[in-house]
């Protein structure tokens, strides 16, 4: 989001979406940053609420390009810290610390930052003053009145801002389908004690590496049980040092061991955090579900809980690691059974409070799909903001705020960008309309060899498939092969000598030949040449 007025333009997060099954051979999805690159002048600074994925993962693909100040908690900033070391920025940027109840004054504005409370801790939100009225942007929240780590979210400033008046009230809409309240981190404690305490075996806890309060939690209950604690995978390793490091996470002295200690440590003693609640396959939970790591393993009995969510579009590959784990006999608890994961998200009645706590003159549902933005604003005029002061915006909507109010009014470019390795190479969606032709019909790669002389095939075309059933079946690939050859011959001199032509000639031939006969569209890519 960029927020501007007159000369100065600031943007608040600058996060990444996770590619879904569709996208394949994508790694990741971020913003389409033409609106940036069209502003660069305008633009003094970014503005980050917490350090989620979904919020800084884009900022070395800005920073990159557009070298401006960064301002953050501490914890946030400490998690950008590795991806721009990563992409060479952690020299050339300047990051600035900034704590709750500060104010950062930038132009126009006067931007002020607000504890909130989410799954990771350090999280904000911003008060930003503009001469038009004061906005506030929730970022993540949810109202936590007992966080493992830190304190939790400021109501008294909240209503304060709300006592003297707000114009427009930005605010996380994920969980507004959910009714009621979402619980407190510390509700995880009961299951996960009685887990810790009762098995007489090895706990494994998969969970998202950012998630403080779940970590801590684990980290005290293995250490009051006497167990180890080991961290797997690089994510998790990186995050929860950088956690320890900072102060937000305390282990007691000896309770961390080094994975490749695992073998030696007793299994009722041993307590393993490890990455890969998602099922991502080369994650450290998938290569132990696959017997495949080089220090943790499962044995019968052992516990592995997922103390997350499934994020859409990963069922299927989290539904995998479960099969291996009970292939191992491992226990799985999910949460979905057991009070193990609470989101991070406020629901229903927590969105209504930050709306009577901050009485805005205007709401803008944010964060979330449009079906969670729009029972956000039906929220919102239940608890009676006209519908014309509730502004449902999608990517891409100019608001305005001026004398006359507020209105959407305009629209800039924006759009995913798909990122295809660790490179910053963009796919354009042609890349991937062939990756998805691929991967369901295969490719057919007919090698034509026509004299240039008499324009005819000499000698039987060769046929390459890769996922393509036809390899085994000759006569299928013989009538491929004449219907070439009568393709070709069947052909005006002029359309042989034109090879682009003949390709596409081919192409046609053999689409129509494979649909009729099996139903299935290969990619058709073929190959002429001259002898
Ligand atoms: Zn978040
Ligand atoms: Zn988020």
């Amino acid at each position: 989001m960029a927020i501007g007025m007159g000369d100065t333009c600031f943007i608040v997060d600058v996060g990444v979406m996770f590619p879904d099954s569709e996208l394949l051979g994508v790694d990741l999805v971020i913003p389409d940053m033409s609106y940036v690159w069209k502003n660069k002048e305008r633009i003094k600074a970014i503005f980050l609420t917490h350090g989620h994925e979904d919020h800084i993962g884009a900022l070395p693909y800005l920073l990159a390009k557009l070298q401006v100040p960064v301002y953050g908690s501490r914890l946030t900033l400490g998690m950008c810290r590795h991806r721009l070391e990563e992409h060479k920025l952690a020299g050339s940027t300047e990051l600035n610390t900034v704590a709750p109840g500060e104010t950062q004054t930038l132009g126009p504005f006067k931007i002020n930052f607000i504890r909130v409370s989410h799954s990771l801790a350090d999280s904000m939100a911003l008060a930003i003053d503009t001469p038009h009225g004061r906005i506030i942007h929730t970022g993540d929240f949810k109202f936590d009145q007992s966080p493992v780590v830190g304190e939790p979210i400021d109501m008294h400033r909240l209503a304060a801002y709300g006592e003297q008046g707000v114009l427009a009230l930005l605010s996380d809409s994920t969980n507004a389908e959910v009714a009621g309240h979402t619980g407190s981190e510390k509700d995880v404690t009961h299951a996960f004690e009685e887990i810790i305490s009762r098995t007489p075996f090895r706990v494994f806890i998969a969970c998202f590496t950012s998630s403080t309060h779940r970590i801590q939690l684990a980290i005290q209950l293995a250490a009051k049980y006497g167990r180890k604690v080991a961290l797997l995978g690089r994510s998790m390793n990186q995050n929860v040092r950088t956690a320890i490091d900072l102060g937000y996470i305390h282990v007691p002295e000896g309770v961390l061991i080094r994975p490749a200690e695992i073998p030696k440590t007793p299994r009722d003693k041993l307590l393993v955090l490890t990455a890969g609640s998602q099922g991502e396959p080369f994650s450290a939970l998938s290569q132990v579900a696959i017997n495949n790591h080089k220090h943790a393993f499962i044995e019968p009995e052992d516990t592995v809980v997922l103390s997350a969510r499934v994020i859409p579009g990963n069922g299927r590959a989290v539904s995998r690691v479960i099969n291996h784990l009970y292939r191992r006999e491992a226990n799985v608890i999910l949460s979905s059974e057991a009070a193990v994961h609470v989101s991070g998200h406020g629901s229903a009645e927590e969105l209504k409070l930050m709306l009577n706590l901050v009485r805005p003159r205007y709401f803008v549902p944010i964060h979330g799909e449009w079906r969670q933005l729009v029972s956000h604003a039906r929220i919102a005029k239940g608890l009676g903001i006209p519908s014309e002061r509730v502004l449902l915006a999608e990517d891409g909507d100019v608001i305005t705020f001026d004398a006359e109010g507020g209105r959407i009014a305009g629209k800039e470019q924006t759009g995913r960008v798909f990122v295809d390795g660790s490179e910053l190479g963009d796919v354009g969606d042609i890349v991937l309309r062939d990756r998805q032709h691929l991967s369901e019909g295969g490719i057919v790669i007919p090698v034509v060899s026509i004299n240039k002389q008499d324009g005819r095939v000499e000698t039987p075309p060769e046929i390459i498939t890769r996922g393509f059933f036809a390899g085994e079946d000759d006569e299928l690939l013989d009538e491929v092969r004449d219907l070439i050859v009568s393709t070709v011959e069947g052909s005006s001199a002029e359309e042989v000598a034109d090879w682009g032509l003949i390709r596409e000639k081919i192409q046609t031939e053999l689409r129509r030949f494979f649909r009729k006969r099996t139903q299935r569209r290969p990619m058709i890519l073929p190959v002429v040449m001259e002898s």
